[in-house]
This record gives C-alpha cells, sequence and structure tokens, in this order.
C-alpha cells in the first residue's frame, strides 16, 4: 500500500488534534507516514503511533524551523521523490498552506486548500476532496489530476480514530538549500494563554457579536461551560471589545468546528464565510428575521443576556 505523508503539527512534541485527524485521514488513503520537524520526538512518538502512522521521518535540525516555512517544503519535496507517496497532507493554516504551495510546484503537482473531507477516489486512484468556495455559497468536489494530490485540510475535519501504528523512526538526512534560508526568525513569542481552545482547532466555538452591545460575560461564560473557543464577529472587534485574532470570517479566521454558536451575530455573508462549514450551527438572536437563521440547524429567538445563562446554568447542571 502506497505512503501517505503526513505533516506533523506540534509544538515542542505536542501534537496537536489536527494531526491525529490527518492520520485518520491519511489511513482512507493509504499507509500513513507522519513527517516530524523539530524537537520532542520522544513525547510525540505516543500520539502518531495511537493515531496509526506506520513511519515517522524524522528531522530534528534547528535550521529547518528557524526559517519559515520553506525548509519544510523542500523535506517534503525529499521526500515525495523519494517515497512516491499516494498524497500529502498538510494543516490547512496559514503555514500549511504556504508549505503545500511551494511543495506543489516543486513537484509539479497539485494543490487542494481549505478540504473538509478527502477520501480515496471512487476508481481507487488518487483523493476526491470536499470544499466550500466563493464565501460558503457552493460546496465543491475536486481531485488533482497532475502529479502526486498535495491537499491542506480544515481543522475538525474528521474526528480522530485510534489504531496502532508502528511508528517506526527514519531519521531523515536533509540540509535546506541556502535559497531556503534566505530568511530567519529572530524572535517568537508564546501566545498569551487564555486557558481555553484555539479557535481554529475548538471542536466547539462560540461567538458574540454586535448584539452582545460590548458584554462579553455572557459568550465567555457559556463557552466555558462547554469548554470551547470564544469567537466575534468584526463588528465586535472592529468596535474594540474582543481581539482581532478572534474575529471569525472572510477577512478574520476560517473555523469548521462541530459545534458554532452565534450570538447576536446578523448572519452577513463575510462572517459567513468563515464559519459556514461548521457541522451543527446555532444562533440566538432577538431578531426573528435576522439572516444567520437562514443557515442555522436550530435557532433560538431571543435575547443573548437572557438566554445564554440559562443554557449555562443548564450545561453545568448536566455536567454536576
Ligand atoms: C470586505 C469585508 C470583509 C468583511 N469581513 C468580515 C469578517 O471576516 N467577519 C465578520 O464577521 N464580518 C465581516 N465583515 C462585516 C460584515 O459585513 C458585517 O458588517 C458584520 O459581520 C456584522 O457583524 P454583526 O453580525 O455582529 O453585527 P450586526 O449585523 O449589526 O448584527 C447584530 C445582530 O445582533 C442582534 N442582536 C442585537 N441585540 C441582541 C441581543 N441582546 N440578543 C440577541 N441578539 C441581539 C441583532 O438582531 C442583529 O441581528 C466584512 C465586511 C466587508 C465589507
Amino acid at each position: 500500500m502506497a505512503e501517505v505523508l503526513v505533516l506533523v503539527d506540534h509544538v515542542e512534541g505536542k501534537v496537536r488534534k489536527t494531526t491525529s485527524e490527518l492520520l485518520t485521514i491519511a489511513r482512507r488513503l493509504g499507509e500513513p507516514s507522519a513527517v516530524f520537524v523539530g524537537t520532542g520526538f520522544d513525547a510525540a512518538k505516543e500520539t502518531l503511533a495511537r493515531f496509526g502512522a506506520e513511519k515517522v521521518y524524522r528531522v530534528e535540525s534547528p535550521e529547518v524551523l528557524g526559517h519559515l516555512v520553506v525548509p519544510q517544503a523542500e523535506l517534503l519535496a525529499q521526500l515525495v521523490s523519494s517515497t512516491s507517496p499516494a498524497a500529502v497532507l498538510v494543516p490547512s493554516s496559514p503555514e500549511g498552506k504556504e508549505i503545500g504551495a511551494r511543495l506543489a510546484v516543486k513537484t509539479e503537482s497539485g494543490l487542494i486548500t481549505d478540504a473538509v473531507d478527502v477520501q480515496a477516489a471512487g476508481d481507487g486512484s488518487g483523493v476526491t476532496t470536499t470544499q466550500s468556495v466563493f464565501a460558503g455559497s457552493y460546496t465543491v468536489s475536486a481531485t488533482v489530476t497532475k502529479g502526486t494530490p498535495i491537499v491542506a485540510v480544515k481543522p475538525n475535519s474528521a474526528t480522530p480514530e485510534e489504531s496502532a501504528g508502528a511508528a517506526a523512526d527514519e531519521v531523515v538526512d536533509f540540509t535546506p538549500s541556502d535559497a531556503a534560508k534566505g530568511a530567519r526568525i529572530t524572535e517568537s513569542k508564546p501566545k498569551q494563554a487564555t486557558g481555553r481552545p484555539e479557535l481554529t482547532e475548538a471542536a466547539i466555538v462560540v461567538s458574540g457579536g454586535r448584539g452582545t452591545g460590548g458584554d462579553f460575560s455572557k459568550v465567555e461564560d457559556f463557552a466555558d461551560s462547554l469548554g470551547a473557543a470564544v469567537g466575534a464577529s468584526r463588528a465586535a472587534v472592529d468596535a474594540g471589545w474582543y481581539p482581532h485574532t478572534s474575529q471569525v470570517g472572510q477577512t478574520g479566521k476560517q473555523v469548521s468546528p462541530q459545534l458554532y454558536v452565534a450570538c447576536g451575530i446578523s448572519g452577513a455573508i463575510q462572517h459567513r464565510a468563515g464559519m459556514q462549514t461548521s457541522k451543527t450551527i446555532v444562533a440566538v438572536n432577538k431578531d426573528n428575521e435576522a439572516p444567520i437563521f437562514e443557515l442555522v440547524d436550530f435557532g433560538v429567538v431571543g435575547d443573548l443576556f437572557t438566554v445564554l445563562p440559562q443554557a449555562t446554568e443548564a450545561i453545568t447542571a448536566a455536567k454536576d
């Protein structure tokens, strides 16, 4: 069975959930081989094995991570050439998409970004993906017709399923070219911890809009009762009520959680573009004609300052 390369997303060996999702998807297409760059492999190995990685191609050189994304694209190109994989899967993050694009150019292959589903093609060759395009107006199926399929997959596109793999450690002999070292990372500061999951990876996102009037406390309480990340509409972040890094939408973050709850958000097309692929969508809005109700699975017509505390109380009670 052909290998499927999965670029591991991790912090010092702590493997992100997106990687277990990619390994789960990789098993549909062939034999998963993880590509691990950086330090902390001993910590990562157990997770990679648990989610089915048969091999782990490993590069520990500080040069690779010290020069933005270009060396990682070169490394993947070297592995594509030596392993002829059935596909390469990368996270659909800004870095993942840039690595995928550079890899596609280097290997003269087709690239698909923002996939929300990936399956083996019906005829047994290649892969078929599903994406939401044009601000969520269309859902399309796509396939790569040239070279090695390179697919950038959105977080939460698969439920991670465990399946023991050997995670056989293969140290790769790799030296980035001089051209790949053109830009160097000089400083990297950790993000301020909020205690909540990362917005683009969270299984549940609760977002607030102009309807909060600037008071996000009820949105945050509700999010915390669910273990969710907090998002915001552009109207809310432009008003300075919530950080810009929390903006969901066309010019903000793209999220695709299992559950998205929009509170006091009208549902403008630019907001939808960032959350329309969520599996279940719930809205709380006091205007029963708000456009957001056109795309929800469940809608609550009411004042968020009345509805959210009740919902928080009910969820907290159910957990006790
Ligand atoms: C180029 C461009 C890019 C853009 N990119 C983005 C983007 O990335 N993300 C984004 O979000 N927007 C984006 N926008 C802005 C977008 O068009 C909307 O203006 C914005 O999404 C509106 O935010 P909102 O829904 O919070 O506010 P509003 O549209 O003002 O809606 C507020 C809603 O809250 C409801 N409400 C009020 N009080 C309560 C209450 N107490 N309880 C319950 N409901 C209440 C109201 O009924 C209303 O439906 C972009 C616009 C442009 C032109």
